[in-house]
């Protein structure tokens, strides 16, 4: 429930191709260490133009941030994408919440973020896929950090599995 079924580079190498290959049609999208640094509200060039991609293909997006509204709207709204701020992950409300905003049938979404005990968990608990990233930059908050040391045995065993970075 733990292990990460799909880990990718980053958000860029998520791919039309992958998505269709796997009938999804919607992407739930964590913001910090997800899109942009944890706390931070620049967007790269490569994360805008892959956002643009994604429209274009005709996948619909919402966030789903862990993190207050005032960090989460102006975010969101530079973007141009609905949001659901206090999100609560890992508890599924706020996917929940998220789906009804999308309109769309859990078998056709999928969550993307780059904690395990957060967005990985969430995903489980709601039955929907979760594309892992590698967090955007290098963390300093220390909750942060001891996450990611428990989360370590969770990526070591994907890797045992034979799964490989996308
Ligand atoms: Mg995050």
């Amino acid at each position: 429930m733990l292990t990460p079924e799909y880990v990718f580079k980053d958000v860029t190498r998520i791919t039309p191709e992958f998505l269709k290959e796997h009938h999804i049609k919607a992407l739930l999208l964590d913001v910090d260490n997800t899109l942009t640094a944890h706390g931070s509200q620049e967007v790269s060039q490569a994360v805008q133009n892959w956002l643009q991609t994604m429209k274009q293909t005709g996948i619909r997006m919402v966030i789903v941030s862990n993190n207050t509204k005032k960090r989460v709207q102006p975010f969101a709204q530079r973007l141009g994408l609905q949001f659901v701020s206090m999100g609560c992950k890992p508890w599924p409300g706020g996917l929940s919440r998220a789906r009804r905003l999308l309109g769309v049938c859990r078998h056709e979404m999928a969550m993307v973020g780059d904690q395990l005990f957060t967005d990985r968990l969430a995903g489980w608990l709601y039955s929907v896929p979760v594309l892992v990233v590698e967090p955007m930059a290098k963390d300093v908050d220390r909750g942060i950090l001891f996450r990611r040391r428990l989360e370590k045995p969770f990526f070591d065993k994907f890797y045992q599995r034979g799964g490989k970075i996308r």
